[in-house]
């Protein structure tokens, strides 16, 4: 037996408890993973709580992430023993996930540990920090570099915009942090924001076209305010959009593509290809150090997940919540 996050939904209604789980339980996969850490992200606070319909099937053990050790294999990749990682690919959504201490599952999904990252390390970056890489290879993919001018990040207090702050600030980038907590400006600053603004700037209705105020953007928030970041995207400005923390809407128009050049670039880290994951993680374990991670993230057990989910929900939470399962 062994413990895990268990979400049910049926007459009694939908329901997350801690629970007691046998391994004849787990799907199906072709290998075992004795689970260290898991994190919380947003979606799995959507899960958890019932808050948004990213459980596909019942009953479910959430968590997008997880770190561990290879319990049992029969992948060829894969053997016992070793320290391996996993993102994504519906897990914690369509298959059990990472918040117990086991999960079975298919090993074309996991990544070895990357190197010079311990496994705690890779779940204070999470789903997060692989996001805002891969959001960051995003802009440089269309030609973005230090000098093109201001990169925006907006939902800057999310674990998302916490990683794309730090890691296009030691990427020599000068970094505008927009954020609905101004309390933690101070914070911002010393993860490498050069400049704070208010939320409420880019959060309502505005024009089809701005002042051109930055190069590129990183976006976690979606709604007015990535219809707000288009139009205020400098000439040729290329935004990153990975997520919908204010609404999944996009009410913009097309004058910052037709009259300006701007490039909307969407980014995927759930079904993203090995290739461009495994990259990512090369990049990311070379700019996430231990006093960065420390500084964004705190650890909580198993028995303070649901209570924490209702917390992140509610906007609650700051940076990253790593989860030590055992
Ligand atoms: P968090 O909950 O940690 O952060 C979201 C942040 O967005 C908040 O901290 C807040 O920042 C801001 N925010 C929240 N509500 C609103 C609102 N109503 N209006 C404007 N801003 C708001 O989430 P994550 O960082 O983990 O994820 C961010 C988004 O990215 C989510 O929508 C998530 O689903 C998505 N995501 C997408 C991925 C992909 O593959 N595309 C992968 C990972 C995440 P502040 O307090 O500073 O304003």
């Amino acid at each position: 037996m062994f413990n895990g996050i268990l979400i049910e939904k049926d007459e009694q209604g939908y329901r997350a408890r801690l629970a007691s789980l046998a391994k004849t339980q787990l799907p199906a996969g072709d290998v075992l993973v004795s689970v260290s850490y898991s994190t919380l992200n947003y979606k799995d606070g959507l899960a958890i709580t019932g808050k948004g319909p990213v459980v596909r099937s019942f009953p479910m053990v959430p968590g997008v992430d997880l770190a561990g050790r290879v319990e049992e294999s029969s992948h060829p990749a894969f053997k016992v023993g070793d320290e391996v990682l996993l993102n994504g690919w519906g897990v914690g959504e369509k298959q059990w996930g990472g918040l117990a201490q086991k999960a079975r599952l298919n090993g074309d999904w996991l990544i070895p540990l990357p190197a010079g990252l311990t496994p705690w390390q890779t779940m204070a970056v999470g789903t997060a920090g692989y996001t805002a890489m891969l959001a960051i290879m995003a802009l440089e993919k269309n030609g973005v570099t230090p000098d093109s001018g201001k990169v925006l990040v907006t939902g800057a207090n999310g674990g998302v915009g916490h990683f794309a702050i730090a890691f296009l600030s030691r990427l020599g980038y000068r970094v505008v942090a927009s954020t609905g907590r101004p309390e933690e400006t101070a914070h911002l600053q010393q993860l490498g924001a050069a400049e704070v603004i208010n939320r409420t700037v880019l959060s309502a209705p505005g024009r089809p076209l701005g002042k051109e105020q930055w190069a590129a953007a990183i976006d976690s928030v979606g709604s007015h305010t990535l219809a707000n970041v288009c139009a205020g995207l400098q000439y040729q400005g290329t935004v990153a959009a990975c997520g919908l923390a204010q609404g999944m809407d996009l009410p913009a128009s097309v004058a910052p593509f037709i009259l300006r050049g701007v490039t909307l670039a969407g980014v995927d880290s759930v079904m993203r290809p090995r290739a461009d994951r495994v990259a990512a993680w090369q990049r990311l374990a070379s700019l996430a150090d231990e006093a960065l991670l420390q500084s964004i993230s705190r650890e909580i057990p198993l028995g303070q997940v649901i209570e924490t989910a209702n917390d992140l929900m509610a906007g609650k939470v700051r940076g990253r919540v790593v989860v030590d399962v055992n």
